[in-house]
Order: C-alpha cells, then structure tokens, then sequence
C-alpha cells in the first residue's frame, strides 16, 4: 500500500480542468475563496449528464469500440500519495482493460483541460486497481459521441507539472495572469472578481 504524503495539499481532479482552462478560478477557489453564481452552463451540464446516465445504461460497448465492459457510473477515486480525488462519470471495466471516461457538455472538439482531467483519473484508477490505463473517452454529449483519447507519456508528464504548478501557486498566494483567451470570461462565474481583465 502507498505510504500518504502528509505534505501534499490535497487536489481534486476538477482542478486540473479549471487550471488549464484559466489558473484564476483555481486561485478563486482555494486562496482567494469567494461567492460564485452558478451559470446557466453549469445548471444545464448537470441536467444533460442525468440524461446521458440513463441512456448509457441501457447501451451496449461499439460506441467506444471495446469488445466488452461493464459499467460503473459516479465512481469515488482517491490517492494520498498524489493528493488527488475526484469523482468520475463512468469507469469501463472491460476484458481490454479499464477505461475512464468524462461526460462533457460542449460543443466542438475535445479540448486541452478535458485531457488534464481525464488523465488525472487515469492516474487514480491506476493506483486503485493497479495495471496501466492507455486510453480512456471524451464523452461529448451534444455531438452524442465518444472521443478516444490517448494517455501518452507526455499528457502524463503535463498534468504531474501542472498538479505541481497548482501547489506552488496556493503556496505563495500569487493571484496568477488571467487566460489569454477572453472569451472564456464571457460565461465565467467569477467574472466580476476579474476587474483587470474588463
Ligand atoms: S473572468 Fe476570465 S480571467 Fe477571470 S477567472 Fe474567469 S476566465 Fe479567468
């Protein structure tokens, strides 16, 4: 059994996809904590994922062209040696391996801070059921389709940084630079903390 490290603040595989979608929430949520409105996206997100759940109850494997799997949905990870948990939608238990998967609701592709997540639950599932996880899915649920994803070497290595880049960041309490894409800011429950940025 791995031995906890007292000295590591504990993360949640959340953190990871909000890090790298804008460092500011991150810094919002733990140093700086402060109210926060859910936004319509969110509420509607929550809904759709309920749908999805069911639906994916009564289906069957091709869509993510595994032989054979079972289903667990909501699944509770944790790991004291990385200081990470997370709940993930749905975790394949196939004769192939194990799969994680993300439900997301969001048009267009896959993008990077959906990766960062979904290799961070890559690690917990490794630690919790042994063996190596080489892929797992995007599920994106307005194109009602899963996306494989690759959990290279090099995601590994970016998201173990940016775990890291997170601790570094709530120790010093360094409000970080905003993300460089403004449009983010638009629907961001936390826009009216960002007085720099409009
Ligand atoms: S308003 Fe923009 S800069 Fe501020 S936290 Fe939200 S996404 Fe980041």
């Amino acid at each position: 059994m791995a031995t906890p490290n007292p000295l590591k603040l504990k993360l949640r595989v959340n953190d990871l996809k909000q890090y790298e979608y804008c460092p500011r929430v991150v810094y919002y949520q733990y140093v700086m904590p402060v109210e926060r409105k859910a936004t319509f996206k969110m509420e509607h997100g929550r809904s759709a994922e309920d749908r999805l759940d069911e639906l994916e109850r009564r289906r069957g494997m091709r869509r993510y062209g595994l032989p054979d799997g079972r289903r667990h949905f909501h699944v509770w990870l944790t790991s004291d040696r990385l200081g990470l948990s997370g709940k993930l939608d749905l975790l394949i238990e196939s004769s192939t391996g194990w799969y994680p998967v993300d439900f997301k609701e969001t048009t267009g592709a896959v993008r990077s801070n959906h990766l960062f997540q979904l290799c961070g639950y890559a690690f917990l599932i490794e630690e919790a059921y042994g063996g190596s996880v080489s892929q797992g899915f995007i599920y994106l649920i307005p194109g009602d389709r899963a996306e494989p994803v690759a959990l290279t070497d090099q995601l590994r290595i970016d998201t173990l940084n940016a775990l890291e880049k997170i601790r570094e960041m709530i120790r010093l309490q360094r409000v970080p630079e905003p993300t460089e894409v403004q449009a983010r800011c638009t629907d961001c429950e936390y826009r009216n903390y960002c007085g720099d940025v409009f």
